[in-house]
């Protein structure tokens, strides 16, 4: 058969989706992981945990984090701290405020599960994954800042291993930009 050397090259949906974005996926994966941007989240002391990471003994930097002030510039939460009932609707907001693609780590007993406030407080979330979905937990009453750093390397190999297609980036992506712009 004749080829027409002005027609672009024909790709099949097969190799589209099995070579050509699993590449992509690859790229913009590593680009992700290597650059985390953690929103500063804390309502407890197990934020004075997270704050040490910040220094120069742990030096968290190195992973590439840059913590964030603004919602809008993070792509990370990391819920440090009991979280109240007042406080729930301003961390939904929080949440729902951080463009895709976004993650959620559970620090400690008391945001796991409510903690030693879940006896008796009325007051208390007994789970922040009841308010929002979480990637990684991180037991402990507090952790320590080697197990931040242990939850870190896990959500770095989920997010290698992440598709594009999968989570719907590409439209979120597009979205938050489009917000954002207005
Ligand atoms: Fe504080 Fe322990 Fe609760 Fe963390 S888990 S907020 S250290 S009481």
């Amino acid at each position: 058969r004749m080829m027409n050397p002005a027609a672009p090259p024909q790709v099949t949906q097969d190799l589209s989706e099995n070579v050509i974005l699993t590449t992509v996926d690859d790229l913009y994966n590593w680009t992700r992981l290597s650059s985390l941007f953690p929103l500063l989240y804390g309502t407890a002391c197990c934020f004075i945990e997270f704050a040490a990471l910040i220094g120069s003994r742990f030096d968290f930097d190195r992973f590439g984090l840059l913590p964030r002030s603004s919602p809008r510039q993070a792509d990370l939460i990391i819920t440090a701290g009991t979280i109240t009932m007042k406080m729930a609707p301003a961390l939904l907001r929080l949440y729902e405020q951080m463009p895709e693609p976004k993650y959620v780590m559970a620090m400690g007993a008391c945001t796991i599960t409510g903690g030693m406030f879940s006896v008796d407080s009325p007051t208390a979330v007994r789970g922040v994954d009841k308010l929002i979905p979480v990637d990684v937990y991180i037991p402990g009453c507090p952790p320590r800042p080697e197990a931040i750093f242990d939850a870190i390397i896990k959500l770095r190999k989920k997010i290698a291993n992440e598709s594009m297609q999968e989570r719907g980036y590409l439209q979120e992506t597009h979205r938050f930009h489009t917000v954002s712009h207005e």
